[in-house]
């Protein structure tokens, strides 16, 4: 604060240094969008979106697999209630003073300015693990930071070196950390990763995060497949098409985005203007992706579908639509469901379940399914109940025919093979519809329909596994509604290719 000279009537205002909190999910996120970090800390929290199911089912299955990892390799653990962050740090200290020999959950932070300004940063971290080991003639607290994939990324290591810090400042010295990755059949990790603390990568890190939570201008939107699973999604599409971005098309990858930036292409009317010979010159657009680049720039900039191709003659057929849900049964990826219907949406299910032999089952809302005892019995049930003609089987992507081919007994392979046809595969060459994602759910929503329950493959799974604990009808009931709108709503974008589809050669 200036001190106005004697006799001034210069008002003052006392400038205390701005205090800035970075933590270790702020410096993961900031690697991988500075958008987030700035949003984060600058706009209205009421703007974010709810948890995409995405993100929560991430956050389960993390928290999931971090429990097992503990219950394997701990052989008592006593919890501590803590009330607030605050009574964390302190806890934790407390016990690291006390020595025992390993704190979950811990919590580190350390208040420290990164530069010249007056900032001081708030820098914090809750650590998976700190295990009490031996390091250079002295007992240290060395961090572990647990993952369920098995391949660690930069952000990991970037965090590990927050957490060496923080701990560096309480024991005097940079303790060893290891990444803890998957997990082996005994539940244990299966790879344990030594981590090379690097305090210039940290500091770099920081220093950038500090910037955006403190006065960076707001960074522009890129819109990213981890985009799904970020609150700010709704408000960033909302920027991308209020300036017509070419963040919007789909199918361009993050390098060819830059390539066509590179190339004085940034939104979607500069994309319209240049013929698709001349996108072709652009490094990774071909002469397949140009017109389809092309069409989708100018249907979302007309909003309205694009046509690019005639409709092939075995989908103005009628035929079944298909899909799956699987899980992974010893280490071999097999479906636990399977519904299908028929143009009109009449829709069957054969579900996996605790029976001897195949049975029918009606369900609270109606709807009938057929339990099998495996998912080999499943696969004859389907290619039974669709035996009765030779229509096409439409199915939404290859995955279902890879599920076919990896997991069908042969005979139904070879039966439903020759039959199935990717309805979404079809959809991408034929038109262009202003979306930036061609997946099921926001085609046919974008077309009309109105999908009853959640959205979300995840939770159907998870109502089936508590209709197998539980016997839960009503679990039951919403996994398979989840499956029947899945089915039916290929059924409405099948029917309106059909409907709209400029008349094809005879
Ligand atoms: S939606 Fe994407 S671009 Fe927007 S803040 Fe989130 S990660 Fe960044």
């Amino acid at each position: 604060m200036a001190r106005p000279p004697a006799g001034s009537t210069r008002l003052v205002t006392a400038e205390f240094p701005i205090d800035a909190t970075i933590t270790a999910q702020a410096l993961r996120h900031a690697l991988m969008c500075e958008r987030r970090v700035w949003l984060d800390a600058h706009a209205d929290s009421a703007l974010r979106d709810p948890p995409a199911p995405e993100a929560l089912r991430l956050y389960a299955l993390g928290s999931q697999h971090e429990a097992a990892i503990h219950a394997a390799t701990v052989p008592e653990i006593e919890p501590v209630a803590i009330a607030s962050w605050e009574e964390g740090v302190a806890v934790t200290r407390d016990l690291m003073r006390r020595g025992v020999a390993g704190i979950l959950g811990a919590c580190l932070e350390a208040r420290t300015p990164l530069d010249l300004t007056d900032t001081v940063y708030t820098l914090r971290g809750r650590v998976d693990r700190l295990v009490r080991v031996w390091h250079d003639g002295e007992a240290v607290y060395s961090p572990v930071e647990i993952k369920q994939r098995n391949h660690p990324e930069d952000a990991d290591w970037l965090q590990l070196d927050l957490y060496v810090w923080l701990l560096s400042l309480i024991q005097g010295t940079p303790p060893p950390a290891e990444l803890w990755l998957g997990a082996d059949e005994l539940g244990r990790p299966r790879w344990r990763l030594a981590h090379d603390y690097d305090e210039d990568r940290l500091m770099a890190a920081a220093l950038r995060a500090g910037h955006l939570l403190t006065s960076a201008p707001e960074p522009p939107v890129r819109i990213e497949p981890h985009c799904a699973t970020c609150h700010w999604l709704a408000s960033c599409q909302g920027v991308a098409r209020r300036e017509r971005r070419i963040d919007l098309l789909y199918g361009v990858s993050r390098t060819t985005r830059a390539n066509l930036e590179a190339a004085g292409i940034r939104h979607l009317e500069d994309v319209v203007a240049r013929s698709p010979e001349a996108l072709q010159a652009i490094k990774g657009i071909g002469p397949k992706t140009a017109p389809r680049i092309r069409a989708n720039a100018q249907a979302w900039l007309e909003n309205r579908p694009v046509w690019l191709d005639a409709l092939p003659a075995v989908c103005r057929q009628p035929g079944w639509m298909f899909d799956l849900e699987t899980w992974e049964v010893r280490g071999r990826t097999v479906p636990w469901c399977m519904g299908w219907c028929d143009g009109d949406g009449q829709t069957l299910i054969a579900l996996v379940a605790p029976v001897q032999l195949p049975e029918t089952l009606a369900l609270p809302d109606g709807q009938t399914v057929i339990l099998a005892p495996d998912s080999d019995a499943a696969w004859e049930v389907f290619a039974q109940a669709v035996s009765e003609d030779h229509r096409p089987i439409f199915h939404w992507s290859g995955y279902d025919a890879a599920i076919l081919r990896g997991s069908a007994p042969a005979h139904v392979t070879a039966q439903l093979m020759p039959r199935l046809h990717d309805l979404n595969a079809t959809l991408k060459r034929v038109i262009s519809l202003p979306l930036k994602s061609t997946s099921i759910k926001p085609v046919s929503t974008h077309l009309g329909f109105a999908w009853p329950g959640y959205q979300d493959w995840f939770a159907a799974y998870l109502d089936y596994r508590h209709w197998l604990e539980t016997g839960s009808l009503e679990a039951l009931a919403r996994a398979c509604l989840y499956q029947r709108a899945d089915v039916q709503s290929m059924a409405l974008v099948w029917r309106w290719l059909v409907d709209h589809a400029p008349p094809g050669p005879p």
